[in-house]
């Protein structure tokens, strides 16, 4: 069959596809299941109209060859359009990826792995129908995330606990519930931002508790605080310095010397650890991170604390501490809207049952990570490197190397913590340092390592056993 061709203008826009012709080819149909047929004819109408558009554009030019162009070069120019239209549009969706970059609670690839256990539980126990309020010995309606409560009361010394969406959602329930209209003392080396969108200045004065700035940036004493109540000072509020540190010459009174000012006077001890921790994490660096047991040993009346920071489960907020202070926060009508779902509860349960078995140093991912020592990662980052040269073989466009360096816990905890580890510099001979980071970063699943230095650099600290297999494979697929 002649192809058909166009002579001038008129006839040349005859001949882009309509979109209905592109609709019906056979590109479109084999995505259209995936694509759903409204969406696919709306896909379509842009890669036609942009088709039209470009037409015109290049139409202006007075060489234009009309020769070139045919029904089914347009055709096909527009099929491909569309797969890439759709190629884009599905690669917003949420991946899997390798976080080589070695921050362990790294935000922006969603802070905190799950346990296998932790995982589990998710897809079996709780995805479908479950005991999420039913109570299977009575037949009866049952409470809402109870396990998870004990669990938490148990392992923080707390009388009671409460979960909510994320730390920030339980830092506005507290606020609000016991201190809407009062005064909430903090202080200044306390205002802190975190991420961005979590100024504690500005959360409070949406929750309607009234702040009550005492001492300075670097020392704040207890004075400061006992001369700030009032007969409207509803509660003092210690905020962790998560993402930053003030060192030098500093000092602020211990949660045990805030607590006696606050008995004395009446009023409520309220500590937002940020992450915290449920165990001592200082034999890895970990000095500076609030041990929540201790803070309710020490008399915090309330503490809320994040659930995919150091807990290493899923985000959350825990709120725990006194009972009748819980009951206060529980029966707020915020809780209705901040409260968690079933998913998060079974992924929570299995995290902190792991805590309560004392196996969470080698169960829970990120406490892996943090624990793992200089040696442990050299021989991991050396076995690796051994493992890909070996499938390389000698002709590789692609180079491993081994360098020492320093990762970084992340997640606004322990800023000034950089654990030693060892580095794995890629090199290829074919492509630029940038080059190779967009490959590594489009591959199956995408692998995020840093650039330093003209060198792709790969932490092995932040990759499971699991993923190793699956990183080596991308690498020896990009020397060929
Ligand atoms: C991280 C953090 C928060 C916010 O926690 P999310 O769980 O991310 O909402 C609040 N306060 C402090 C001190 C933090 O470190």
């Amino acid at each position: 069959m002649q192809s058909e061709k166009a002579l001038n203008k008129t006839e040349l826009l005859r001949l882009i596809p309509s979109v209905n012709a592109l609709i019906q080819g056979e590109t479109a149909q084999n995505l259209l299941d995936e694509i759903g047929a409204n969406r696919l004819s709306d896909l379509a109408r842009i890669v036609t109209n942009s088709l039209r558009e470009e037409i015109l554009e290049s139409l202006k030019e007075d060489d234009f060859n009309f020769d070139s162009i045919t029904r089914e070069t347009l055709l096909e120019k527009a099929e491909a359009s569309l797969e890439t239209l759709w190629e884009k549009e599905r690669s917003a969706s949420l991946k899997k990826v390798i976080n080589a970059t070695g921050v362990a609670i790294h935000t922006n690839l969603g802070r905190a792995p799950l346990s296998g256990e932790a995982q589990e539980a998710m897809i079996k126990e709780a995805s479908r129908y479950c005991t999420l309020e039913y109570d299977i010995e009575t037949g009866e309606r049952g409470k809402r995330g109870l396990r998870v409560e004990q669990l938490l009361s148990g392992l923080t010394g707390a009388e009671a606990a409460l979960v909510v969406n994320n730390c920030a959602a339980a830092a506005i329930l507290v606020l609000t519930a016991l201190c809407k209209g009062g005064e909430a003392i903090v202080s200044r080396g306390e205002l802190v931002e975190i991420g961005g969108d979590f100024r504690v200045p500005d959360l409070m004065k949406e929750t309607g508790a009234h702040l009550v700035e005492v001492g300075t940036t670097n020392k704040t004493r207890v004075a400061d605080y006992e001369n700030a109540i009032t007969e409207n000072t509803k509660l003092i509020t210690k905020v962790h310095t998560s993402n930053y540190r003030i060192v030098g010459f500093t000092s602020a009174p211990s949660i045990s010397e805030l607590s006696q000012v606050s008995k004395q006077n009446g009023v409520l001890l309220f500590e937002d650890a940020g992450s915290g921790a449920l165990l001592d994490l200082s034999e890895f660096g970990l000095h500076d991170e609030p041990i929540i047991a201790e803070s309710i040993a020490a008399g915090a009346d309330v503490v809320t604390f994040s659930g995919d920071k150091l807990l290493g489960g899923t985000q959350a907020g825990m709120i725990v501490g006194r009972a009748d202070v819980i009951a206060k926060i529980r029966k707020h009508p915020f809780y209705r809207a901040l409260r968690t779902s079933k998913l998060i509860y079974a992924a929570l349960e299995k995290t902190l049952e792991a805590f309560r078995r004392e196996t969470a140093m080698k169960d829970i991912p990120i406490l892996k990570m943090i624990s793992l020592t200089e040696e442990e990662l050299r021989k991991k980052s050396e076995d690796f490197a051994e493992q890909v040269r070996a499938s390389l073989g000698k002709q590789t466009k692609l180079t491993i190397e081994i360098e020492n360096g320093k990762s970084v816990i992340g997640g606004g905890s322990a800023p000034s913590v950089q654990p030693n580890t060892t580095l794995l510099s890629i090199r290829h001979l074919e492509l630029s340092v940038n080059g190779l980071e967009k490959k590594l970063r489009s591959s199956r699943p995408a692998v995020i390592g840093r650039v330093l230095d003209e060198k792709v650099l790969l932490d092995l600290r932040t990759v499971s056993e699991k993923e190793e297999s699956e990183l080596a494979e991308i690498l020896v697929e990009l020397a060929s």
